[in-house]
């Protein structure tokens, strides 16, 4: 009797045993979320901050923010052209392709197509 009491104990250990296990990985999987879900916040004030030092600093010469007006250039030329492809021009304001003829964006209400006042900064990539 006491054999098959030990191996009562043993299979009741066991299934403890199990039931923890299976708990910390829900618990690893629970945290594994947590972890990515700030990593993703922390990415994303960081794309923030960066936006907002860009539009400080766009005049000047550093190496990285040099970088990214040539990129951003390049990306106006490629939006440029692809509305060129569908008939259209781009909004100088929001890079929106506004139908040739169009006085004003469908997107953002800029004036379009004429002369481009300078207002409110361009808000570069959304
Ligand atoms: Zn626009």
């Amino acid at each position: 009797m006491d054999f098959l009491n030990k191996l009562g104990d043993s299979i009741v250990n066991a299934g403890k045993e199990v039931t923890e296990k299976a708990k910390d990985y829900t618990d690893a999987g629970k945290l594994q979320y947590e972890i990515s879900k700030k990593k993703s916040e922390i990415n994303e004030k960081y794309r923030a901050l960066g936006k907002k030092y860009y539009a400080e600093h766009m005049e000047e010469k550093d190496d990285s923010i040099v970088c990214i007006t040539a990129a951003i250039d390049e990306l106006h030329e490629l939006e440029r052209r692809l509305a060129d492809t569908k008939g259209g021009i781009r909004c100088e304001k929001c890079g929106a392709i506004v139908p040739l003829g169009s006085s004003f964006c469908g997107k953002c209400g800029a004036k379009v197509g004429g002369m481009f006042e300078e207002e409110d900064e361009e808000d570069i990539f959304d």
